[in-house]
Parts: C-alpha cells; structure tokens; sequence
C-alpha cells in the first residue's frame, strides 16, 4: 500500500527538518529500543542514522499504523509538495523514544506510533498533480497520515506492476492538464472568434502527440484551440448528449455556445503514443452536461460517458487511439 503523511504545522515542520531530511541519530537511543527493532535497524545498517515518522495516538493513527506493513511505501508531504517517497521496514510504538527525538505536543502527546524509513529518495510532486493522478478532488488538501485511496491504487498497480513505477510515472510521465487548470480561459478562447465558417479536416487519422508545454511554471498538454473549434463545429454547435439541449448564441463567435471536452482527458496523454488532443476526441457539450461530466455523482457521469464512449470508440481507433469502457471510467475515477 502507499501512504503518505503532512508536515503542516510548527511541529511537524520541525521534525521533519529532523528526522526526515536529515536521519536521526538512532544511536544514542538504542538502549530504549525494543531487541527485536535494534536487530532490524542493525540489518539494514540503520543502527546509527535512521529516517523516521511518527504519530500521535487517536484512533485513526492507531489503525493505519497498525495496518502498515513492512515494504510499504511512503510519501513525505509539506507546504503544497510531496517532497520525499521512502520504503517502511520496521514500526514500533515507543512512547519514550518519540518524546525523546520529538518532545511532546500542546495536548501532552507524543508521535509514539513510529515507522522507520528507508531508500528514502527526493520527489517533487506538487498536490496537484498528486490529486488528478490518484483522482482526487481538484482542491483535495492531504492531511495527517493516511493511505491513497483503495480502488484507486488497485486499479494503478494492476497497470503499473509496483509502486515503485507508480512514483515513477507520476514523477516523470503524468502531466497535469490544462483543462485542471485553466477551463474556463480554454472554452472563452475557443469562442474568441467568429465560429461560422471554420473548416473540419474529414479524414481522421493518428496524429503525433505534442510536447508537452511550460504554463506558469507548470509543464502541461498543450491544446490545439483549432482542434476544438473543429470539433464544435462539427457537432454543428449542438450538444452530443442530447441535440435539443438550448444554449445561446454567443457574442463573439455567434454560434450556439457549446464547451469542448476531451473524453479521454488530457491527463492521459501519457499513455498514449498519438495526439489525443483529436476532433475525434472532443465532444461539444452544452454546459450543463459539461459540468454533469465534471462534477455530477459518478452513477450520473457514468451514464454520459457510456454513451459518448459507444458514440466515439470506433472513430477513435481511427486515430490510432484504442480504449476500453473500464479504461475511460478509470480515467474519471469510476468504477
Ligand atoms: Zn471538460
Ligand atoms: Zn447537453
């Protein structure tokens, strides 16, 4: 499983400064070990200096740390960044060793339920990008110690194999997308000009994948507006749910205003070898059922998505883009 924990407040800060960026100094508290942690320690050559975390008691903790299991894997977060990605290989709870390392909290507590970490190695994982990977809520903030969700994480090891790739692909493959980002500019460009004349390439046919981007400091998919603006029109500015869904027309473009959405998101980018940022690919919706896809109840988003999926797998294939239904739904984070 993978877990990870928050350095957030004044405390936490401070020890994770102390324990976590530099290892503790293990050794001048062997002697309140328990025999069979020395042991450990000393087999994995962590008897002098040893990274560590702990908790404090309350229920929650005391049941996630007592679910953890040596070989886990953790991620070390603070201010915004998961900063630091380790392998759990021993816990103890140690009420003495935590005060000693850690003191105590306002409340008199200590972080006694402890884990030891190792291969500890420098990640940058900004929140954001933690949340689209693990389908998260866009403002999801991590707090305390706790585990990535189940469903998720079953359905990314059985793709990945480890956690260790896990990490890795998130690291260096997964890009956030701009439609995390900057949604509403996109649809307002898409719409910047006059719509009535644009013209749609008819041959679909695989493209070649972009490079990714640098936006404000972020590397994003880019989006071609072109592509969507084709995509609307195609649609005959109507919405592919339903085509007797009513919008207005819009002021500058002066067609009906519909929004583009890319059914297999953006943030999949990643996993495919050609443009996904493809008419085929995008979908004009009215923005009603643009928002249910977005933020409905999975039971209602997931009624969309079949029909768009049945809608569109063939012509995707076209573009050399081959999904399954589970595959789209494992995008969006239903199951
Ligand atoms: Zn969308
Ligand atoms: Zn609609």
């Amino acid at each position: 499983m993978l877990y990870y924990f928050t350095a957030s407040n004044s405390d936490a800060q401070e020890h994770f400064r102390d324990t976590i960026q530099q290892p503790c100094n293990i050794a001048k508290y062997i002697s309140i070990l328990k025999s069979d942690i020395v042991d450990t320690l000393k087999y994995h050559k962590k008897d002098n200096y040893v990274h560590m975390w702990g908790a404090t008691p309350g229920k929650t903790n005391k049941d996630r740390w007592a679910k953890l299991e040596l070989g886990d894997k953790i991620l070390a977060y603070s201010k915004g960044v998961f900063h630091y990605y380790g392998t759990i290989f021993a816990k103890t709870q140690n009420k003495k060793l935590a005060e000693l390392v850690w003191g105590k909290n306002k409340k008199g507590e200590t972080w006694e339920y402890i884990y030891f970490i190792k291969d500890l190695k420098e990640v940058n994982i900004p929140v954001e990008k933690f949340n689209a990977f693990f389908g998260y809520n866009k403002n999801f903030i991590p707090q305390g110690f706790s585990n990535i969700e189940r469903n998720r994480f079953e359905v990314l090891y059985k793709k990945y194999g480890s956690i260790d790739k896990i990490i890795d692909v998130l690291s260096n493959e997964f890009l956030i997308s701009e439609d995390e980002i900057e949604e509403d500019n996109y649809q307002l460009d898409i719409h910047s000009t006059s719509l009535s004349r644009v013209k749609v390439d008819v041959e679909p046919k695989p493209e070649k994948r972009p490079k990714p981007k640098h936006e404000k400091g972020k590397k994003v998919w880019p989006r071609d507006l072109k592509k969507a603006q084709q995509a609307l029109k195609r649609a005959e500015f109507k919405c592919e749910v339903d085509s007797s869904h009513k919008t207005f027309i819009s002021d500058k473009s002066n067609v009906q205003y519909m929004e583009a959405h890319h059914l297999i998101p953006m943030k999949m980018q990643h996993e495919f070898e050609k443009s996904i940022d493809v008419v085929g690919n995008i979908i004009s919706l009215c923005p009603n059922c643009h928002r249910i896809i977005h933020h409905a109840k999975p039971k209602e988003k997931k009624k969309l998505l079949v029909r768009l999926f049945n809608k569109r797998k063939e012509e995707l294939e076209k573009y050399g883009i081959s999904i399954s239904l589970d595959y789209l739904l494992d995008a969006y984070g239903i199951r």
